[in-house]
């Protein structure tokens, strides 16, 4: 017998063509799919086994998706830097923070620290992320380590190791293997998805990128940070003679549905590569913002024929917040107050939709209708003013993406309901998480 919950009753944004929204709604799931979106009293008339989630003038939205996340970020608050360490600039602040810090992880602090950021991810209403992970002392297994993670807690995950040359011969090669072994993984158990991930141009070789290349499964796209920061290109021309996406292209790995991060010191020629290769790039305005990078003209790749999809880069995992200030942020960087309104639905409901939908292979991924993945995102959200399709968008940048998230469902079960999270033991977590952190620090203070 089918398991049932009934959601509502609601006003609903079905994201499916014509962008309904559709007041006094209900959603049946079945499973792990959306059986029926109809009238509530309707489906409360003739569902009476059906467990019940009631909403009570709430707004439901489909579950939302993280283009980029780095799970293995958690430890990195308030962690021990010598005052002597420079910070200046944005290779300083890899060498002198994440190069440092993805060292001294081992498998448990990897699998621990994923907790943190998968839970907010659920507190924000997010039921699908694409991670981008390294721990060069821990990378055999650890993919497998925060798929764990992801499955205890509901997340559906695209996970990939990022390759580098940056730990030794070695340690590119283990890097390789652990994106060729959970490729293979994802292909005998879809629970979770795979890219193959590299970190970043100027610190892959020419010959990890060709053993890349070859090893893993060439129908697989990549993921790898891409002109984050000036040095990425000139770097990259210093000890290559390419540029980022020549390098790319030269070796066959500019593939169809490749994720290309931050993408801010792109030339237009190869804006048009991108776009020709039918590869996606994420933008991740905060960590920019944070890290003094730039900032990635959306409207400038988007017209150059660029899918441009959001991210968090790890530093949050909060994808309201992150639609909002893209939102604010294409306003300010172009000093135009036209541009942007339809950006952060556009971003979170059709781009990183899309995007999902094509890499996990799921064609009703992120729409609320019959036989979509019965993932739910539930905003606690009075609209003060008529809320329809036709000013979904207003109520979507001043309104909801500023209200909490009051419950989160994945696969046809509530998550999170009201800040508990109802597969997970919060107080235990916690004391794994704090144990691997004492862990972590102890090797960063003993770290030269
Ligand atoms: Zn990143």
């Amino acid at each position: 017998m089918s398991k049932k919950l009934l959601v509502g009753p609601a006003t609903v944004f079905t994201n499916t063509p014509g962008n309904s929204v559709v007041p006094n709604a209900g959603v049946l799931c079945a499973n792990d799919r959306i059986e029926r979106v109809a009238p509530f009293s309707e489906l409360a008339a003739s569902n009476n086994d059906a467990t019940r989630l009631s909403t009570d003038g709430k707004v439901i939205v489909p579950g939302l998706i993280n283009a980029h996340h780095h799970l293995y970020s958690t430890f990195s608050r308030g962690m021990p830097i010598a005052a002597t360490t420079p910070l200046r600039n944005f290779p300083e602040i890899l060498e002198g923070i994440w190069w440092r810090l993805d060292r001294a992880l081992d498998l448990e602090a990897v699998e621990a620290g994923a907790y943190p950021p998968v839970m907010d991810c659920l507190r924000w209403g997010t039921t699908t992320i694409i991670d981008h992970h390294a721990s060069p002392n821990a990378i055999r297994g650890s993919l497998q380590a925060l798929a764990r993670v992801c499955d205890e807690a509901g997340i559906r995950a695209n996970l990939c190791y990022e390759v580098t040359d940056r730990n030794g011969d070695q340690g590119a090669v283990d890097g390789v293997q652990e994106n060729a072994q959970f490729v293979r993984d994802c292909q005998s158990h879809r629970a979770h998805g795979a890219l193959l991930g590299l970190h970043a141009s100027f610190t892959v070789s020419e010959q990890t990128l060709a053993l890349a290349a070859r090893q893993v499964d060439p129908a697989t796209p990549i993921h790898i940070h891409v002109a984050e920061d000036g040095a990425d290109v000139t770097r990259t021309r210093e000890q290559f003679g390419k540029g980022i996406i020549e390098r790319l292209e030269a070796h066959g790995l500019l593939r169809k549905n490749s994720i290309l991060v931050h993408g801010i010191h792109l030339t237009d020629a190869e804006l048009d590569r991108i776009a020709a290769a039918q590869a996606w790039l994420v933008h991740n305005p905060e960590s920019n913002a944070n890290n003094a990078v730039g900032h990635l003209d959306v409207q400038r790749a988007m017209a150059r024929g660029v899918r441009v999809a959001l991210g968090t880069d790890g530093m949050a995992s909060n994808m309201l917040r992150a639609a909002k200030s893209a939102y604010l942020m294409i306003r300010h960087a172009r000093k135009d107050p036209t541009v942007g309104f339809a950006l952060p639905r556009k971003l979170l409901f059709e781009n990183n939709v899309l995007l999902a939908r094509e890499i996990f292979a799921e064609p009703r991924l992120g729409s609320i209708q019959a036989g979509a993945p019965a993932d739910l995102c539930v905003i606690d959200y009075d609209p003060p003013t008529v809320l329809d399709a036709s000013t979904f968008d207003g109520h979507w940048v001043f309104g909801m993406t500023e209200s909490p998230v009051w419950a989160t469902i994945t696969s046809g079960k509530v998550r999170m309901h009201r800040g508990e999270f109802l597969d997970l033991d919060r107080e235990k977590i916690s004391q794994r998480v704090l144990a691997a952190a004492d862990g972590v620090w102890e090797r960063l203070r003993q770290m030269p």
